[in-house]
């Protein structure tokens, strides 16, 4: 089976982050493409690790070559998925994780029509708020900017496959596994069914007797 792309979708505050963390330090199978922004880093977020910070114009110049998979303007900064990244990780035969917005969501399927689409809903709008002013790292304009595109965001949940209730992030995981696990026997994924059903129906036919016996 070929490995596939994960997009996780979600207002700010909706969780993907954390949920991307656990499937990272769970499956052996799921790599993580690290994004580039224009934004700058958040309390202990890592340059390289959480993100590749750029400055605006080293964006625009990775743009203008092609580099991205897709791109967005998101809060007012501009966010995009390094083709590199993930034909990286697709390299080590592994399934690519992706946390990206719903613009980006729609540009990356065109080029990976493969691509599995999951939306994480937050449990209510108390946490959704509660989550996000519990960052404390932001100011109130970027907040309130946050809690309009989420509104935003939320509208755009019919182009997902799949939609799963972040109200606990075990329950949550466990959803998000399951899907993964049922992605990966679709038939369409699966390389040479075919051949191996045609190796099956050729021993059957040996087996079947051309005059079977009258009892
Ligand atoms: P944050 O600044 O909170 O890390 O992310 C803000 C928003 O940008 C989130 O909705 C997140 O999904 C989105 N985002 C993060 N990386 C990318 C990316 O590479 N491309 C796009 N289109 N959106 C991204």
């Amino acid at each position: 089976m070929s490995p596939f792309p994960i997009i996780l979708s979600a207002p700010s505050g909706g969780g993907k982050t954390t949920l991307a963390k656990l499937l990272l330090a769970r499956r052996s199978d799921v790599g993580y493409s690290v994004s580039c922004t224009t934004r700058q880093p958040r309390g202990q977020e890592e340059d390289g690790r959480d993100y590749h910070f750029l400055s605006r114009t080293a964006f625009e110049e990775r743009r203008d070559a092609g580099a991205f998979a897709e791109h967005a303007e998101v809060h007012g900064n501009l966010y995009g998925t390094l083709k590199s990244e993930v034909e990286g990780v697709f390299g080590t035969g592994r399934h690519v994780v992706m946390d990206i917005d719903v613009q980006g969501a729609r540009q990356f399927v065109s080029s990976y029509p493969e691509s599995v689409l999951i939306f994480l809903l937050p449990p209510s709008a108390e946490v959704l708020v509660s989550r996000l002013l519990g960052r404390k790292t932001e100011s109130a304009a970027a907040t309130q900017r946050r809690l309009t595109a989420a509104r935003d965001e939320l509208a755009a949940v019919g182009q997902y496959q799949y939609v799963v209730v972040n109200d606990d992030l075990e329950r949550a995981y466990g959803q998000v596994a399951s899907i993964l696990e049922a992605e990966a026997v679709r038939h369409q994924r699966l390389p040479m069914v075919s051949q191996r059903v045609r190796g099956l129906v050729d021993e059957l036919n040996r087996l079947i007797l051309p005059h079977p016996p009258t009892t």
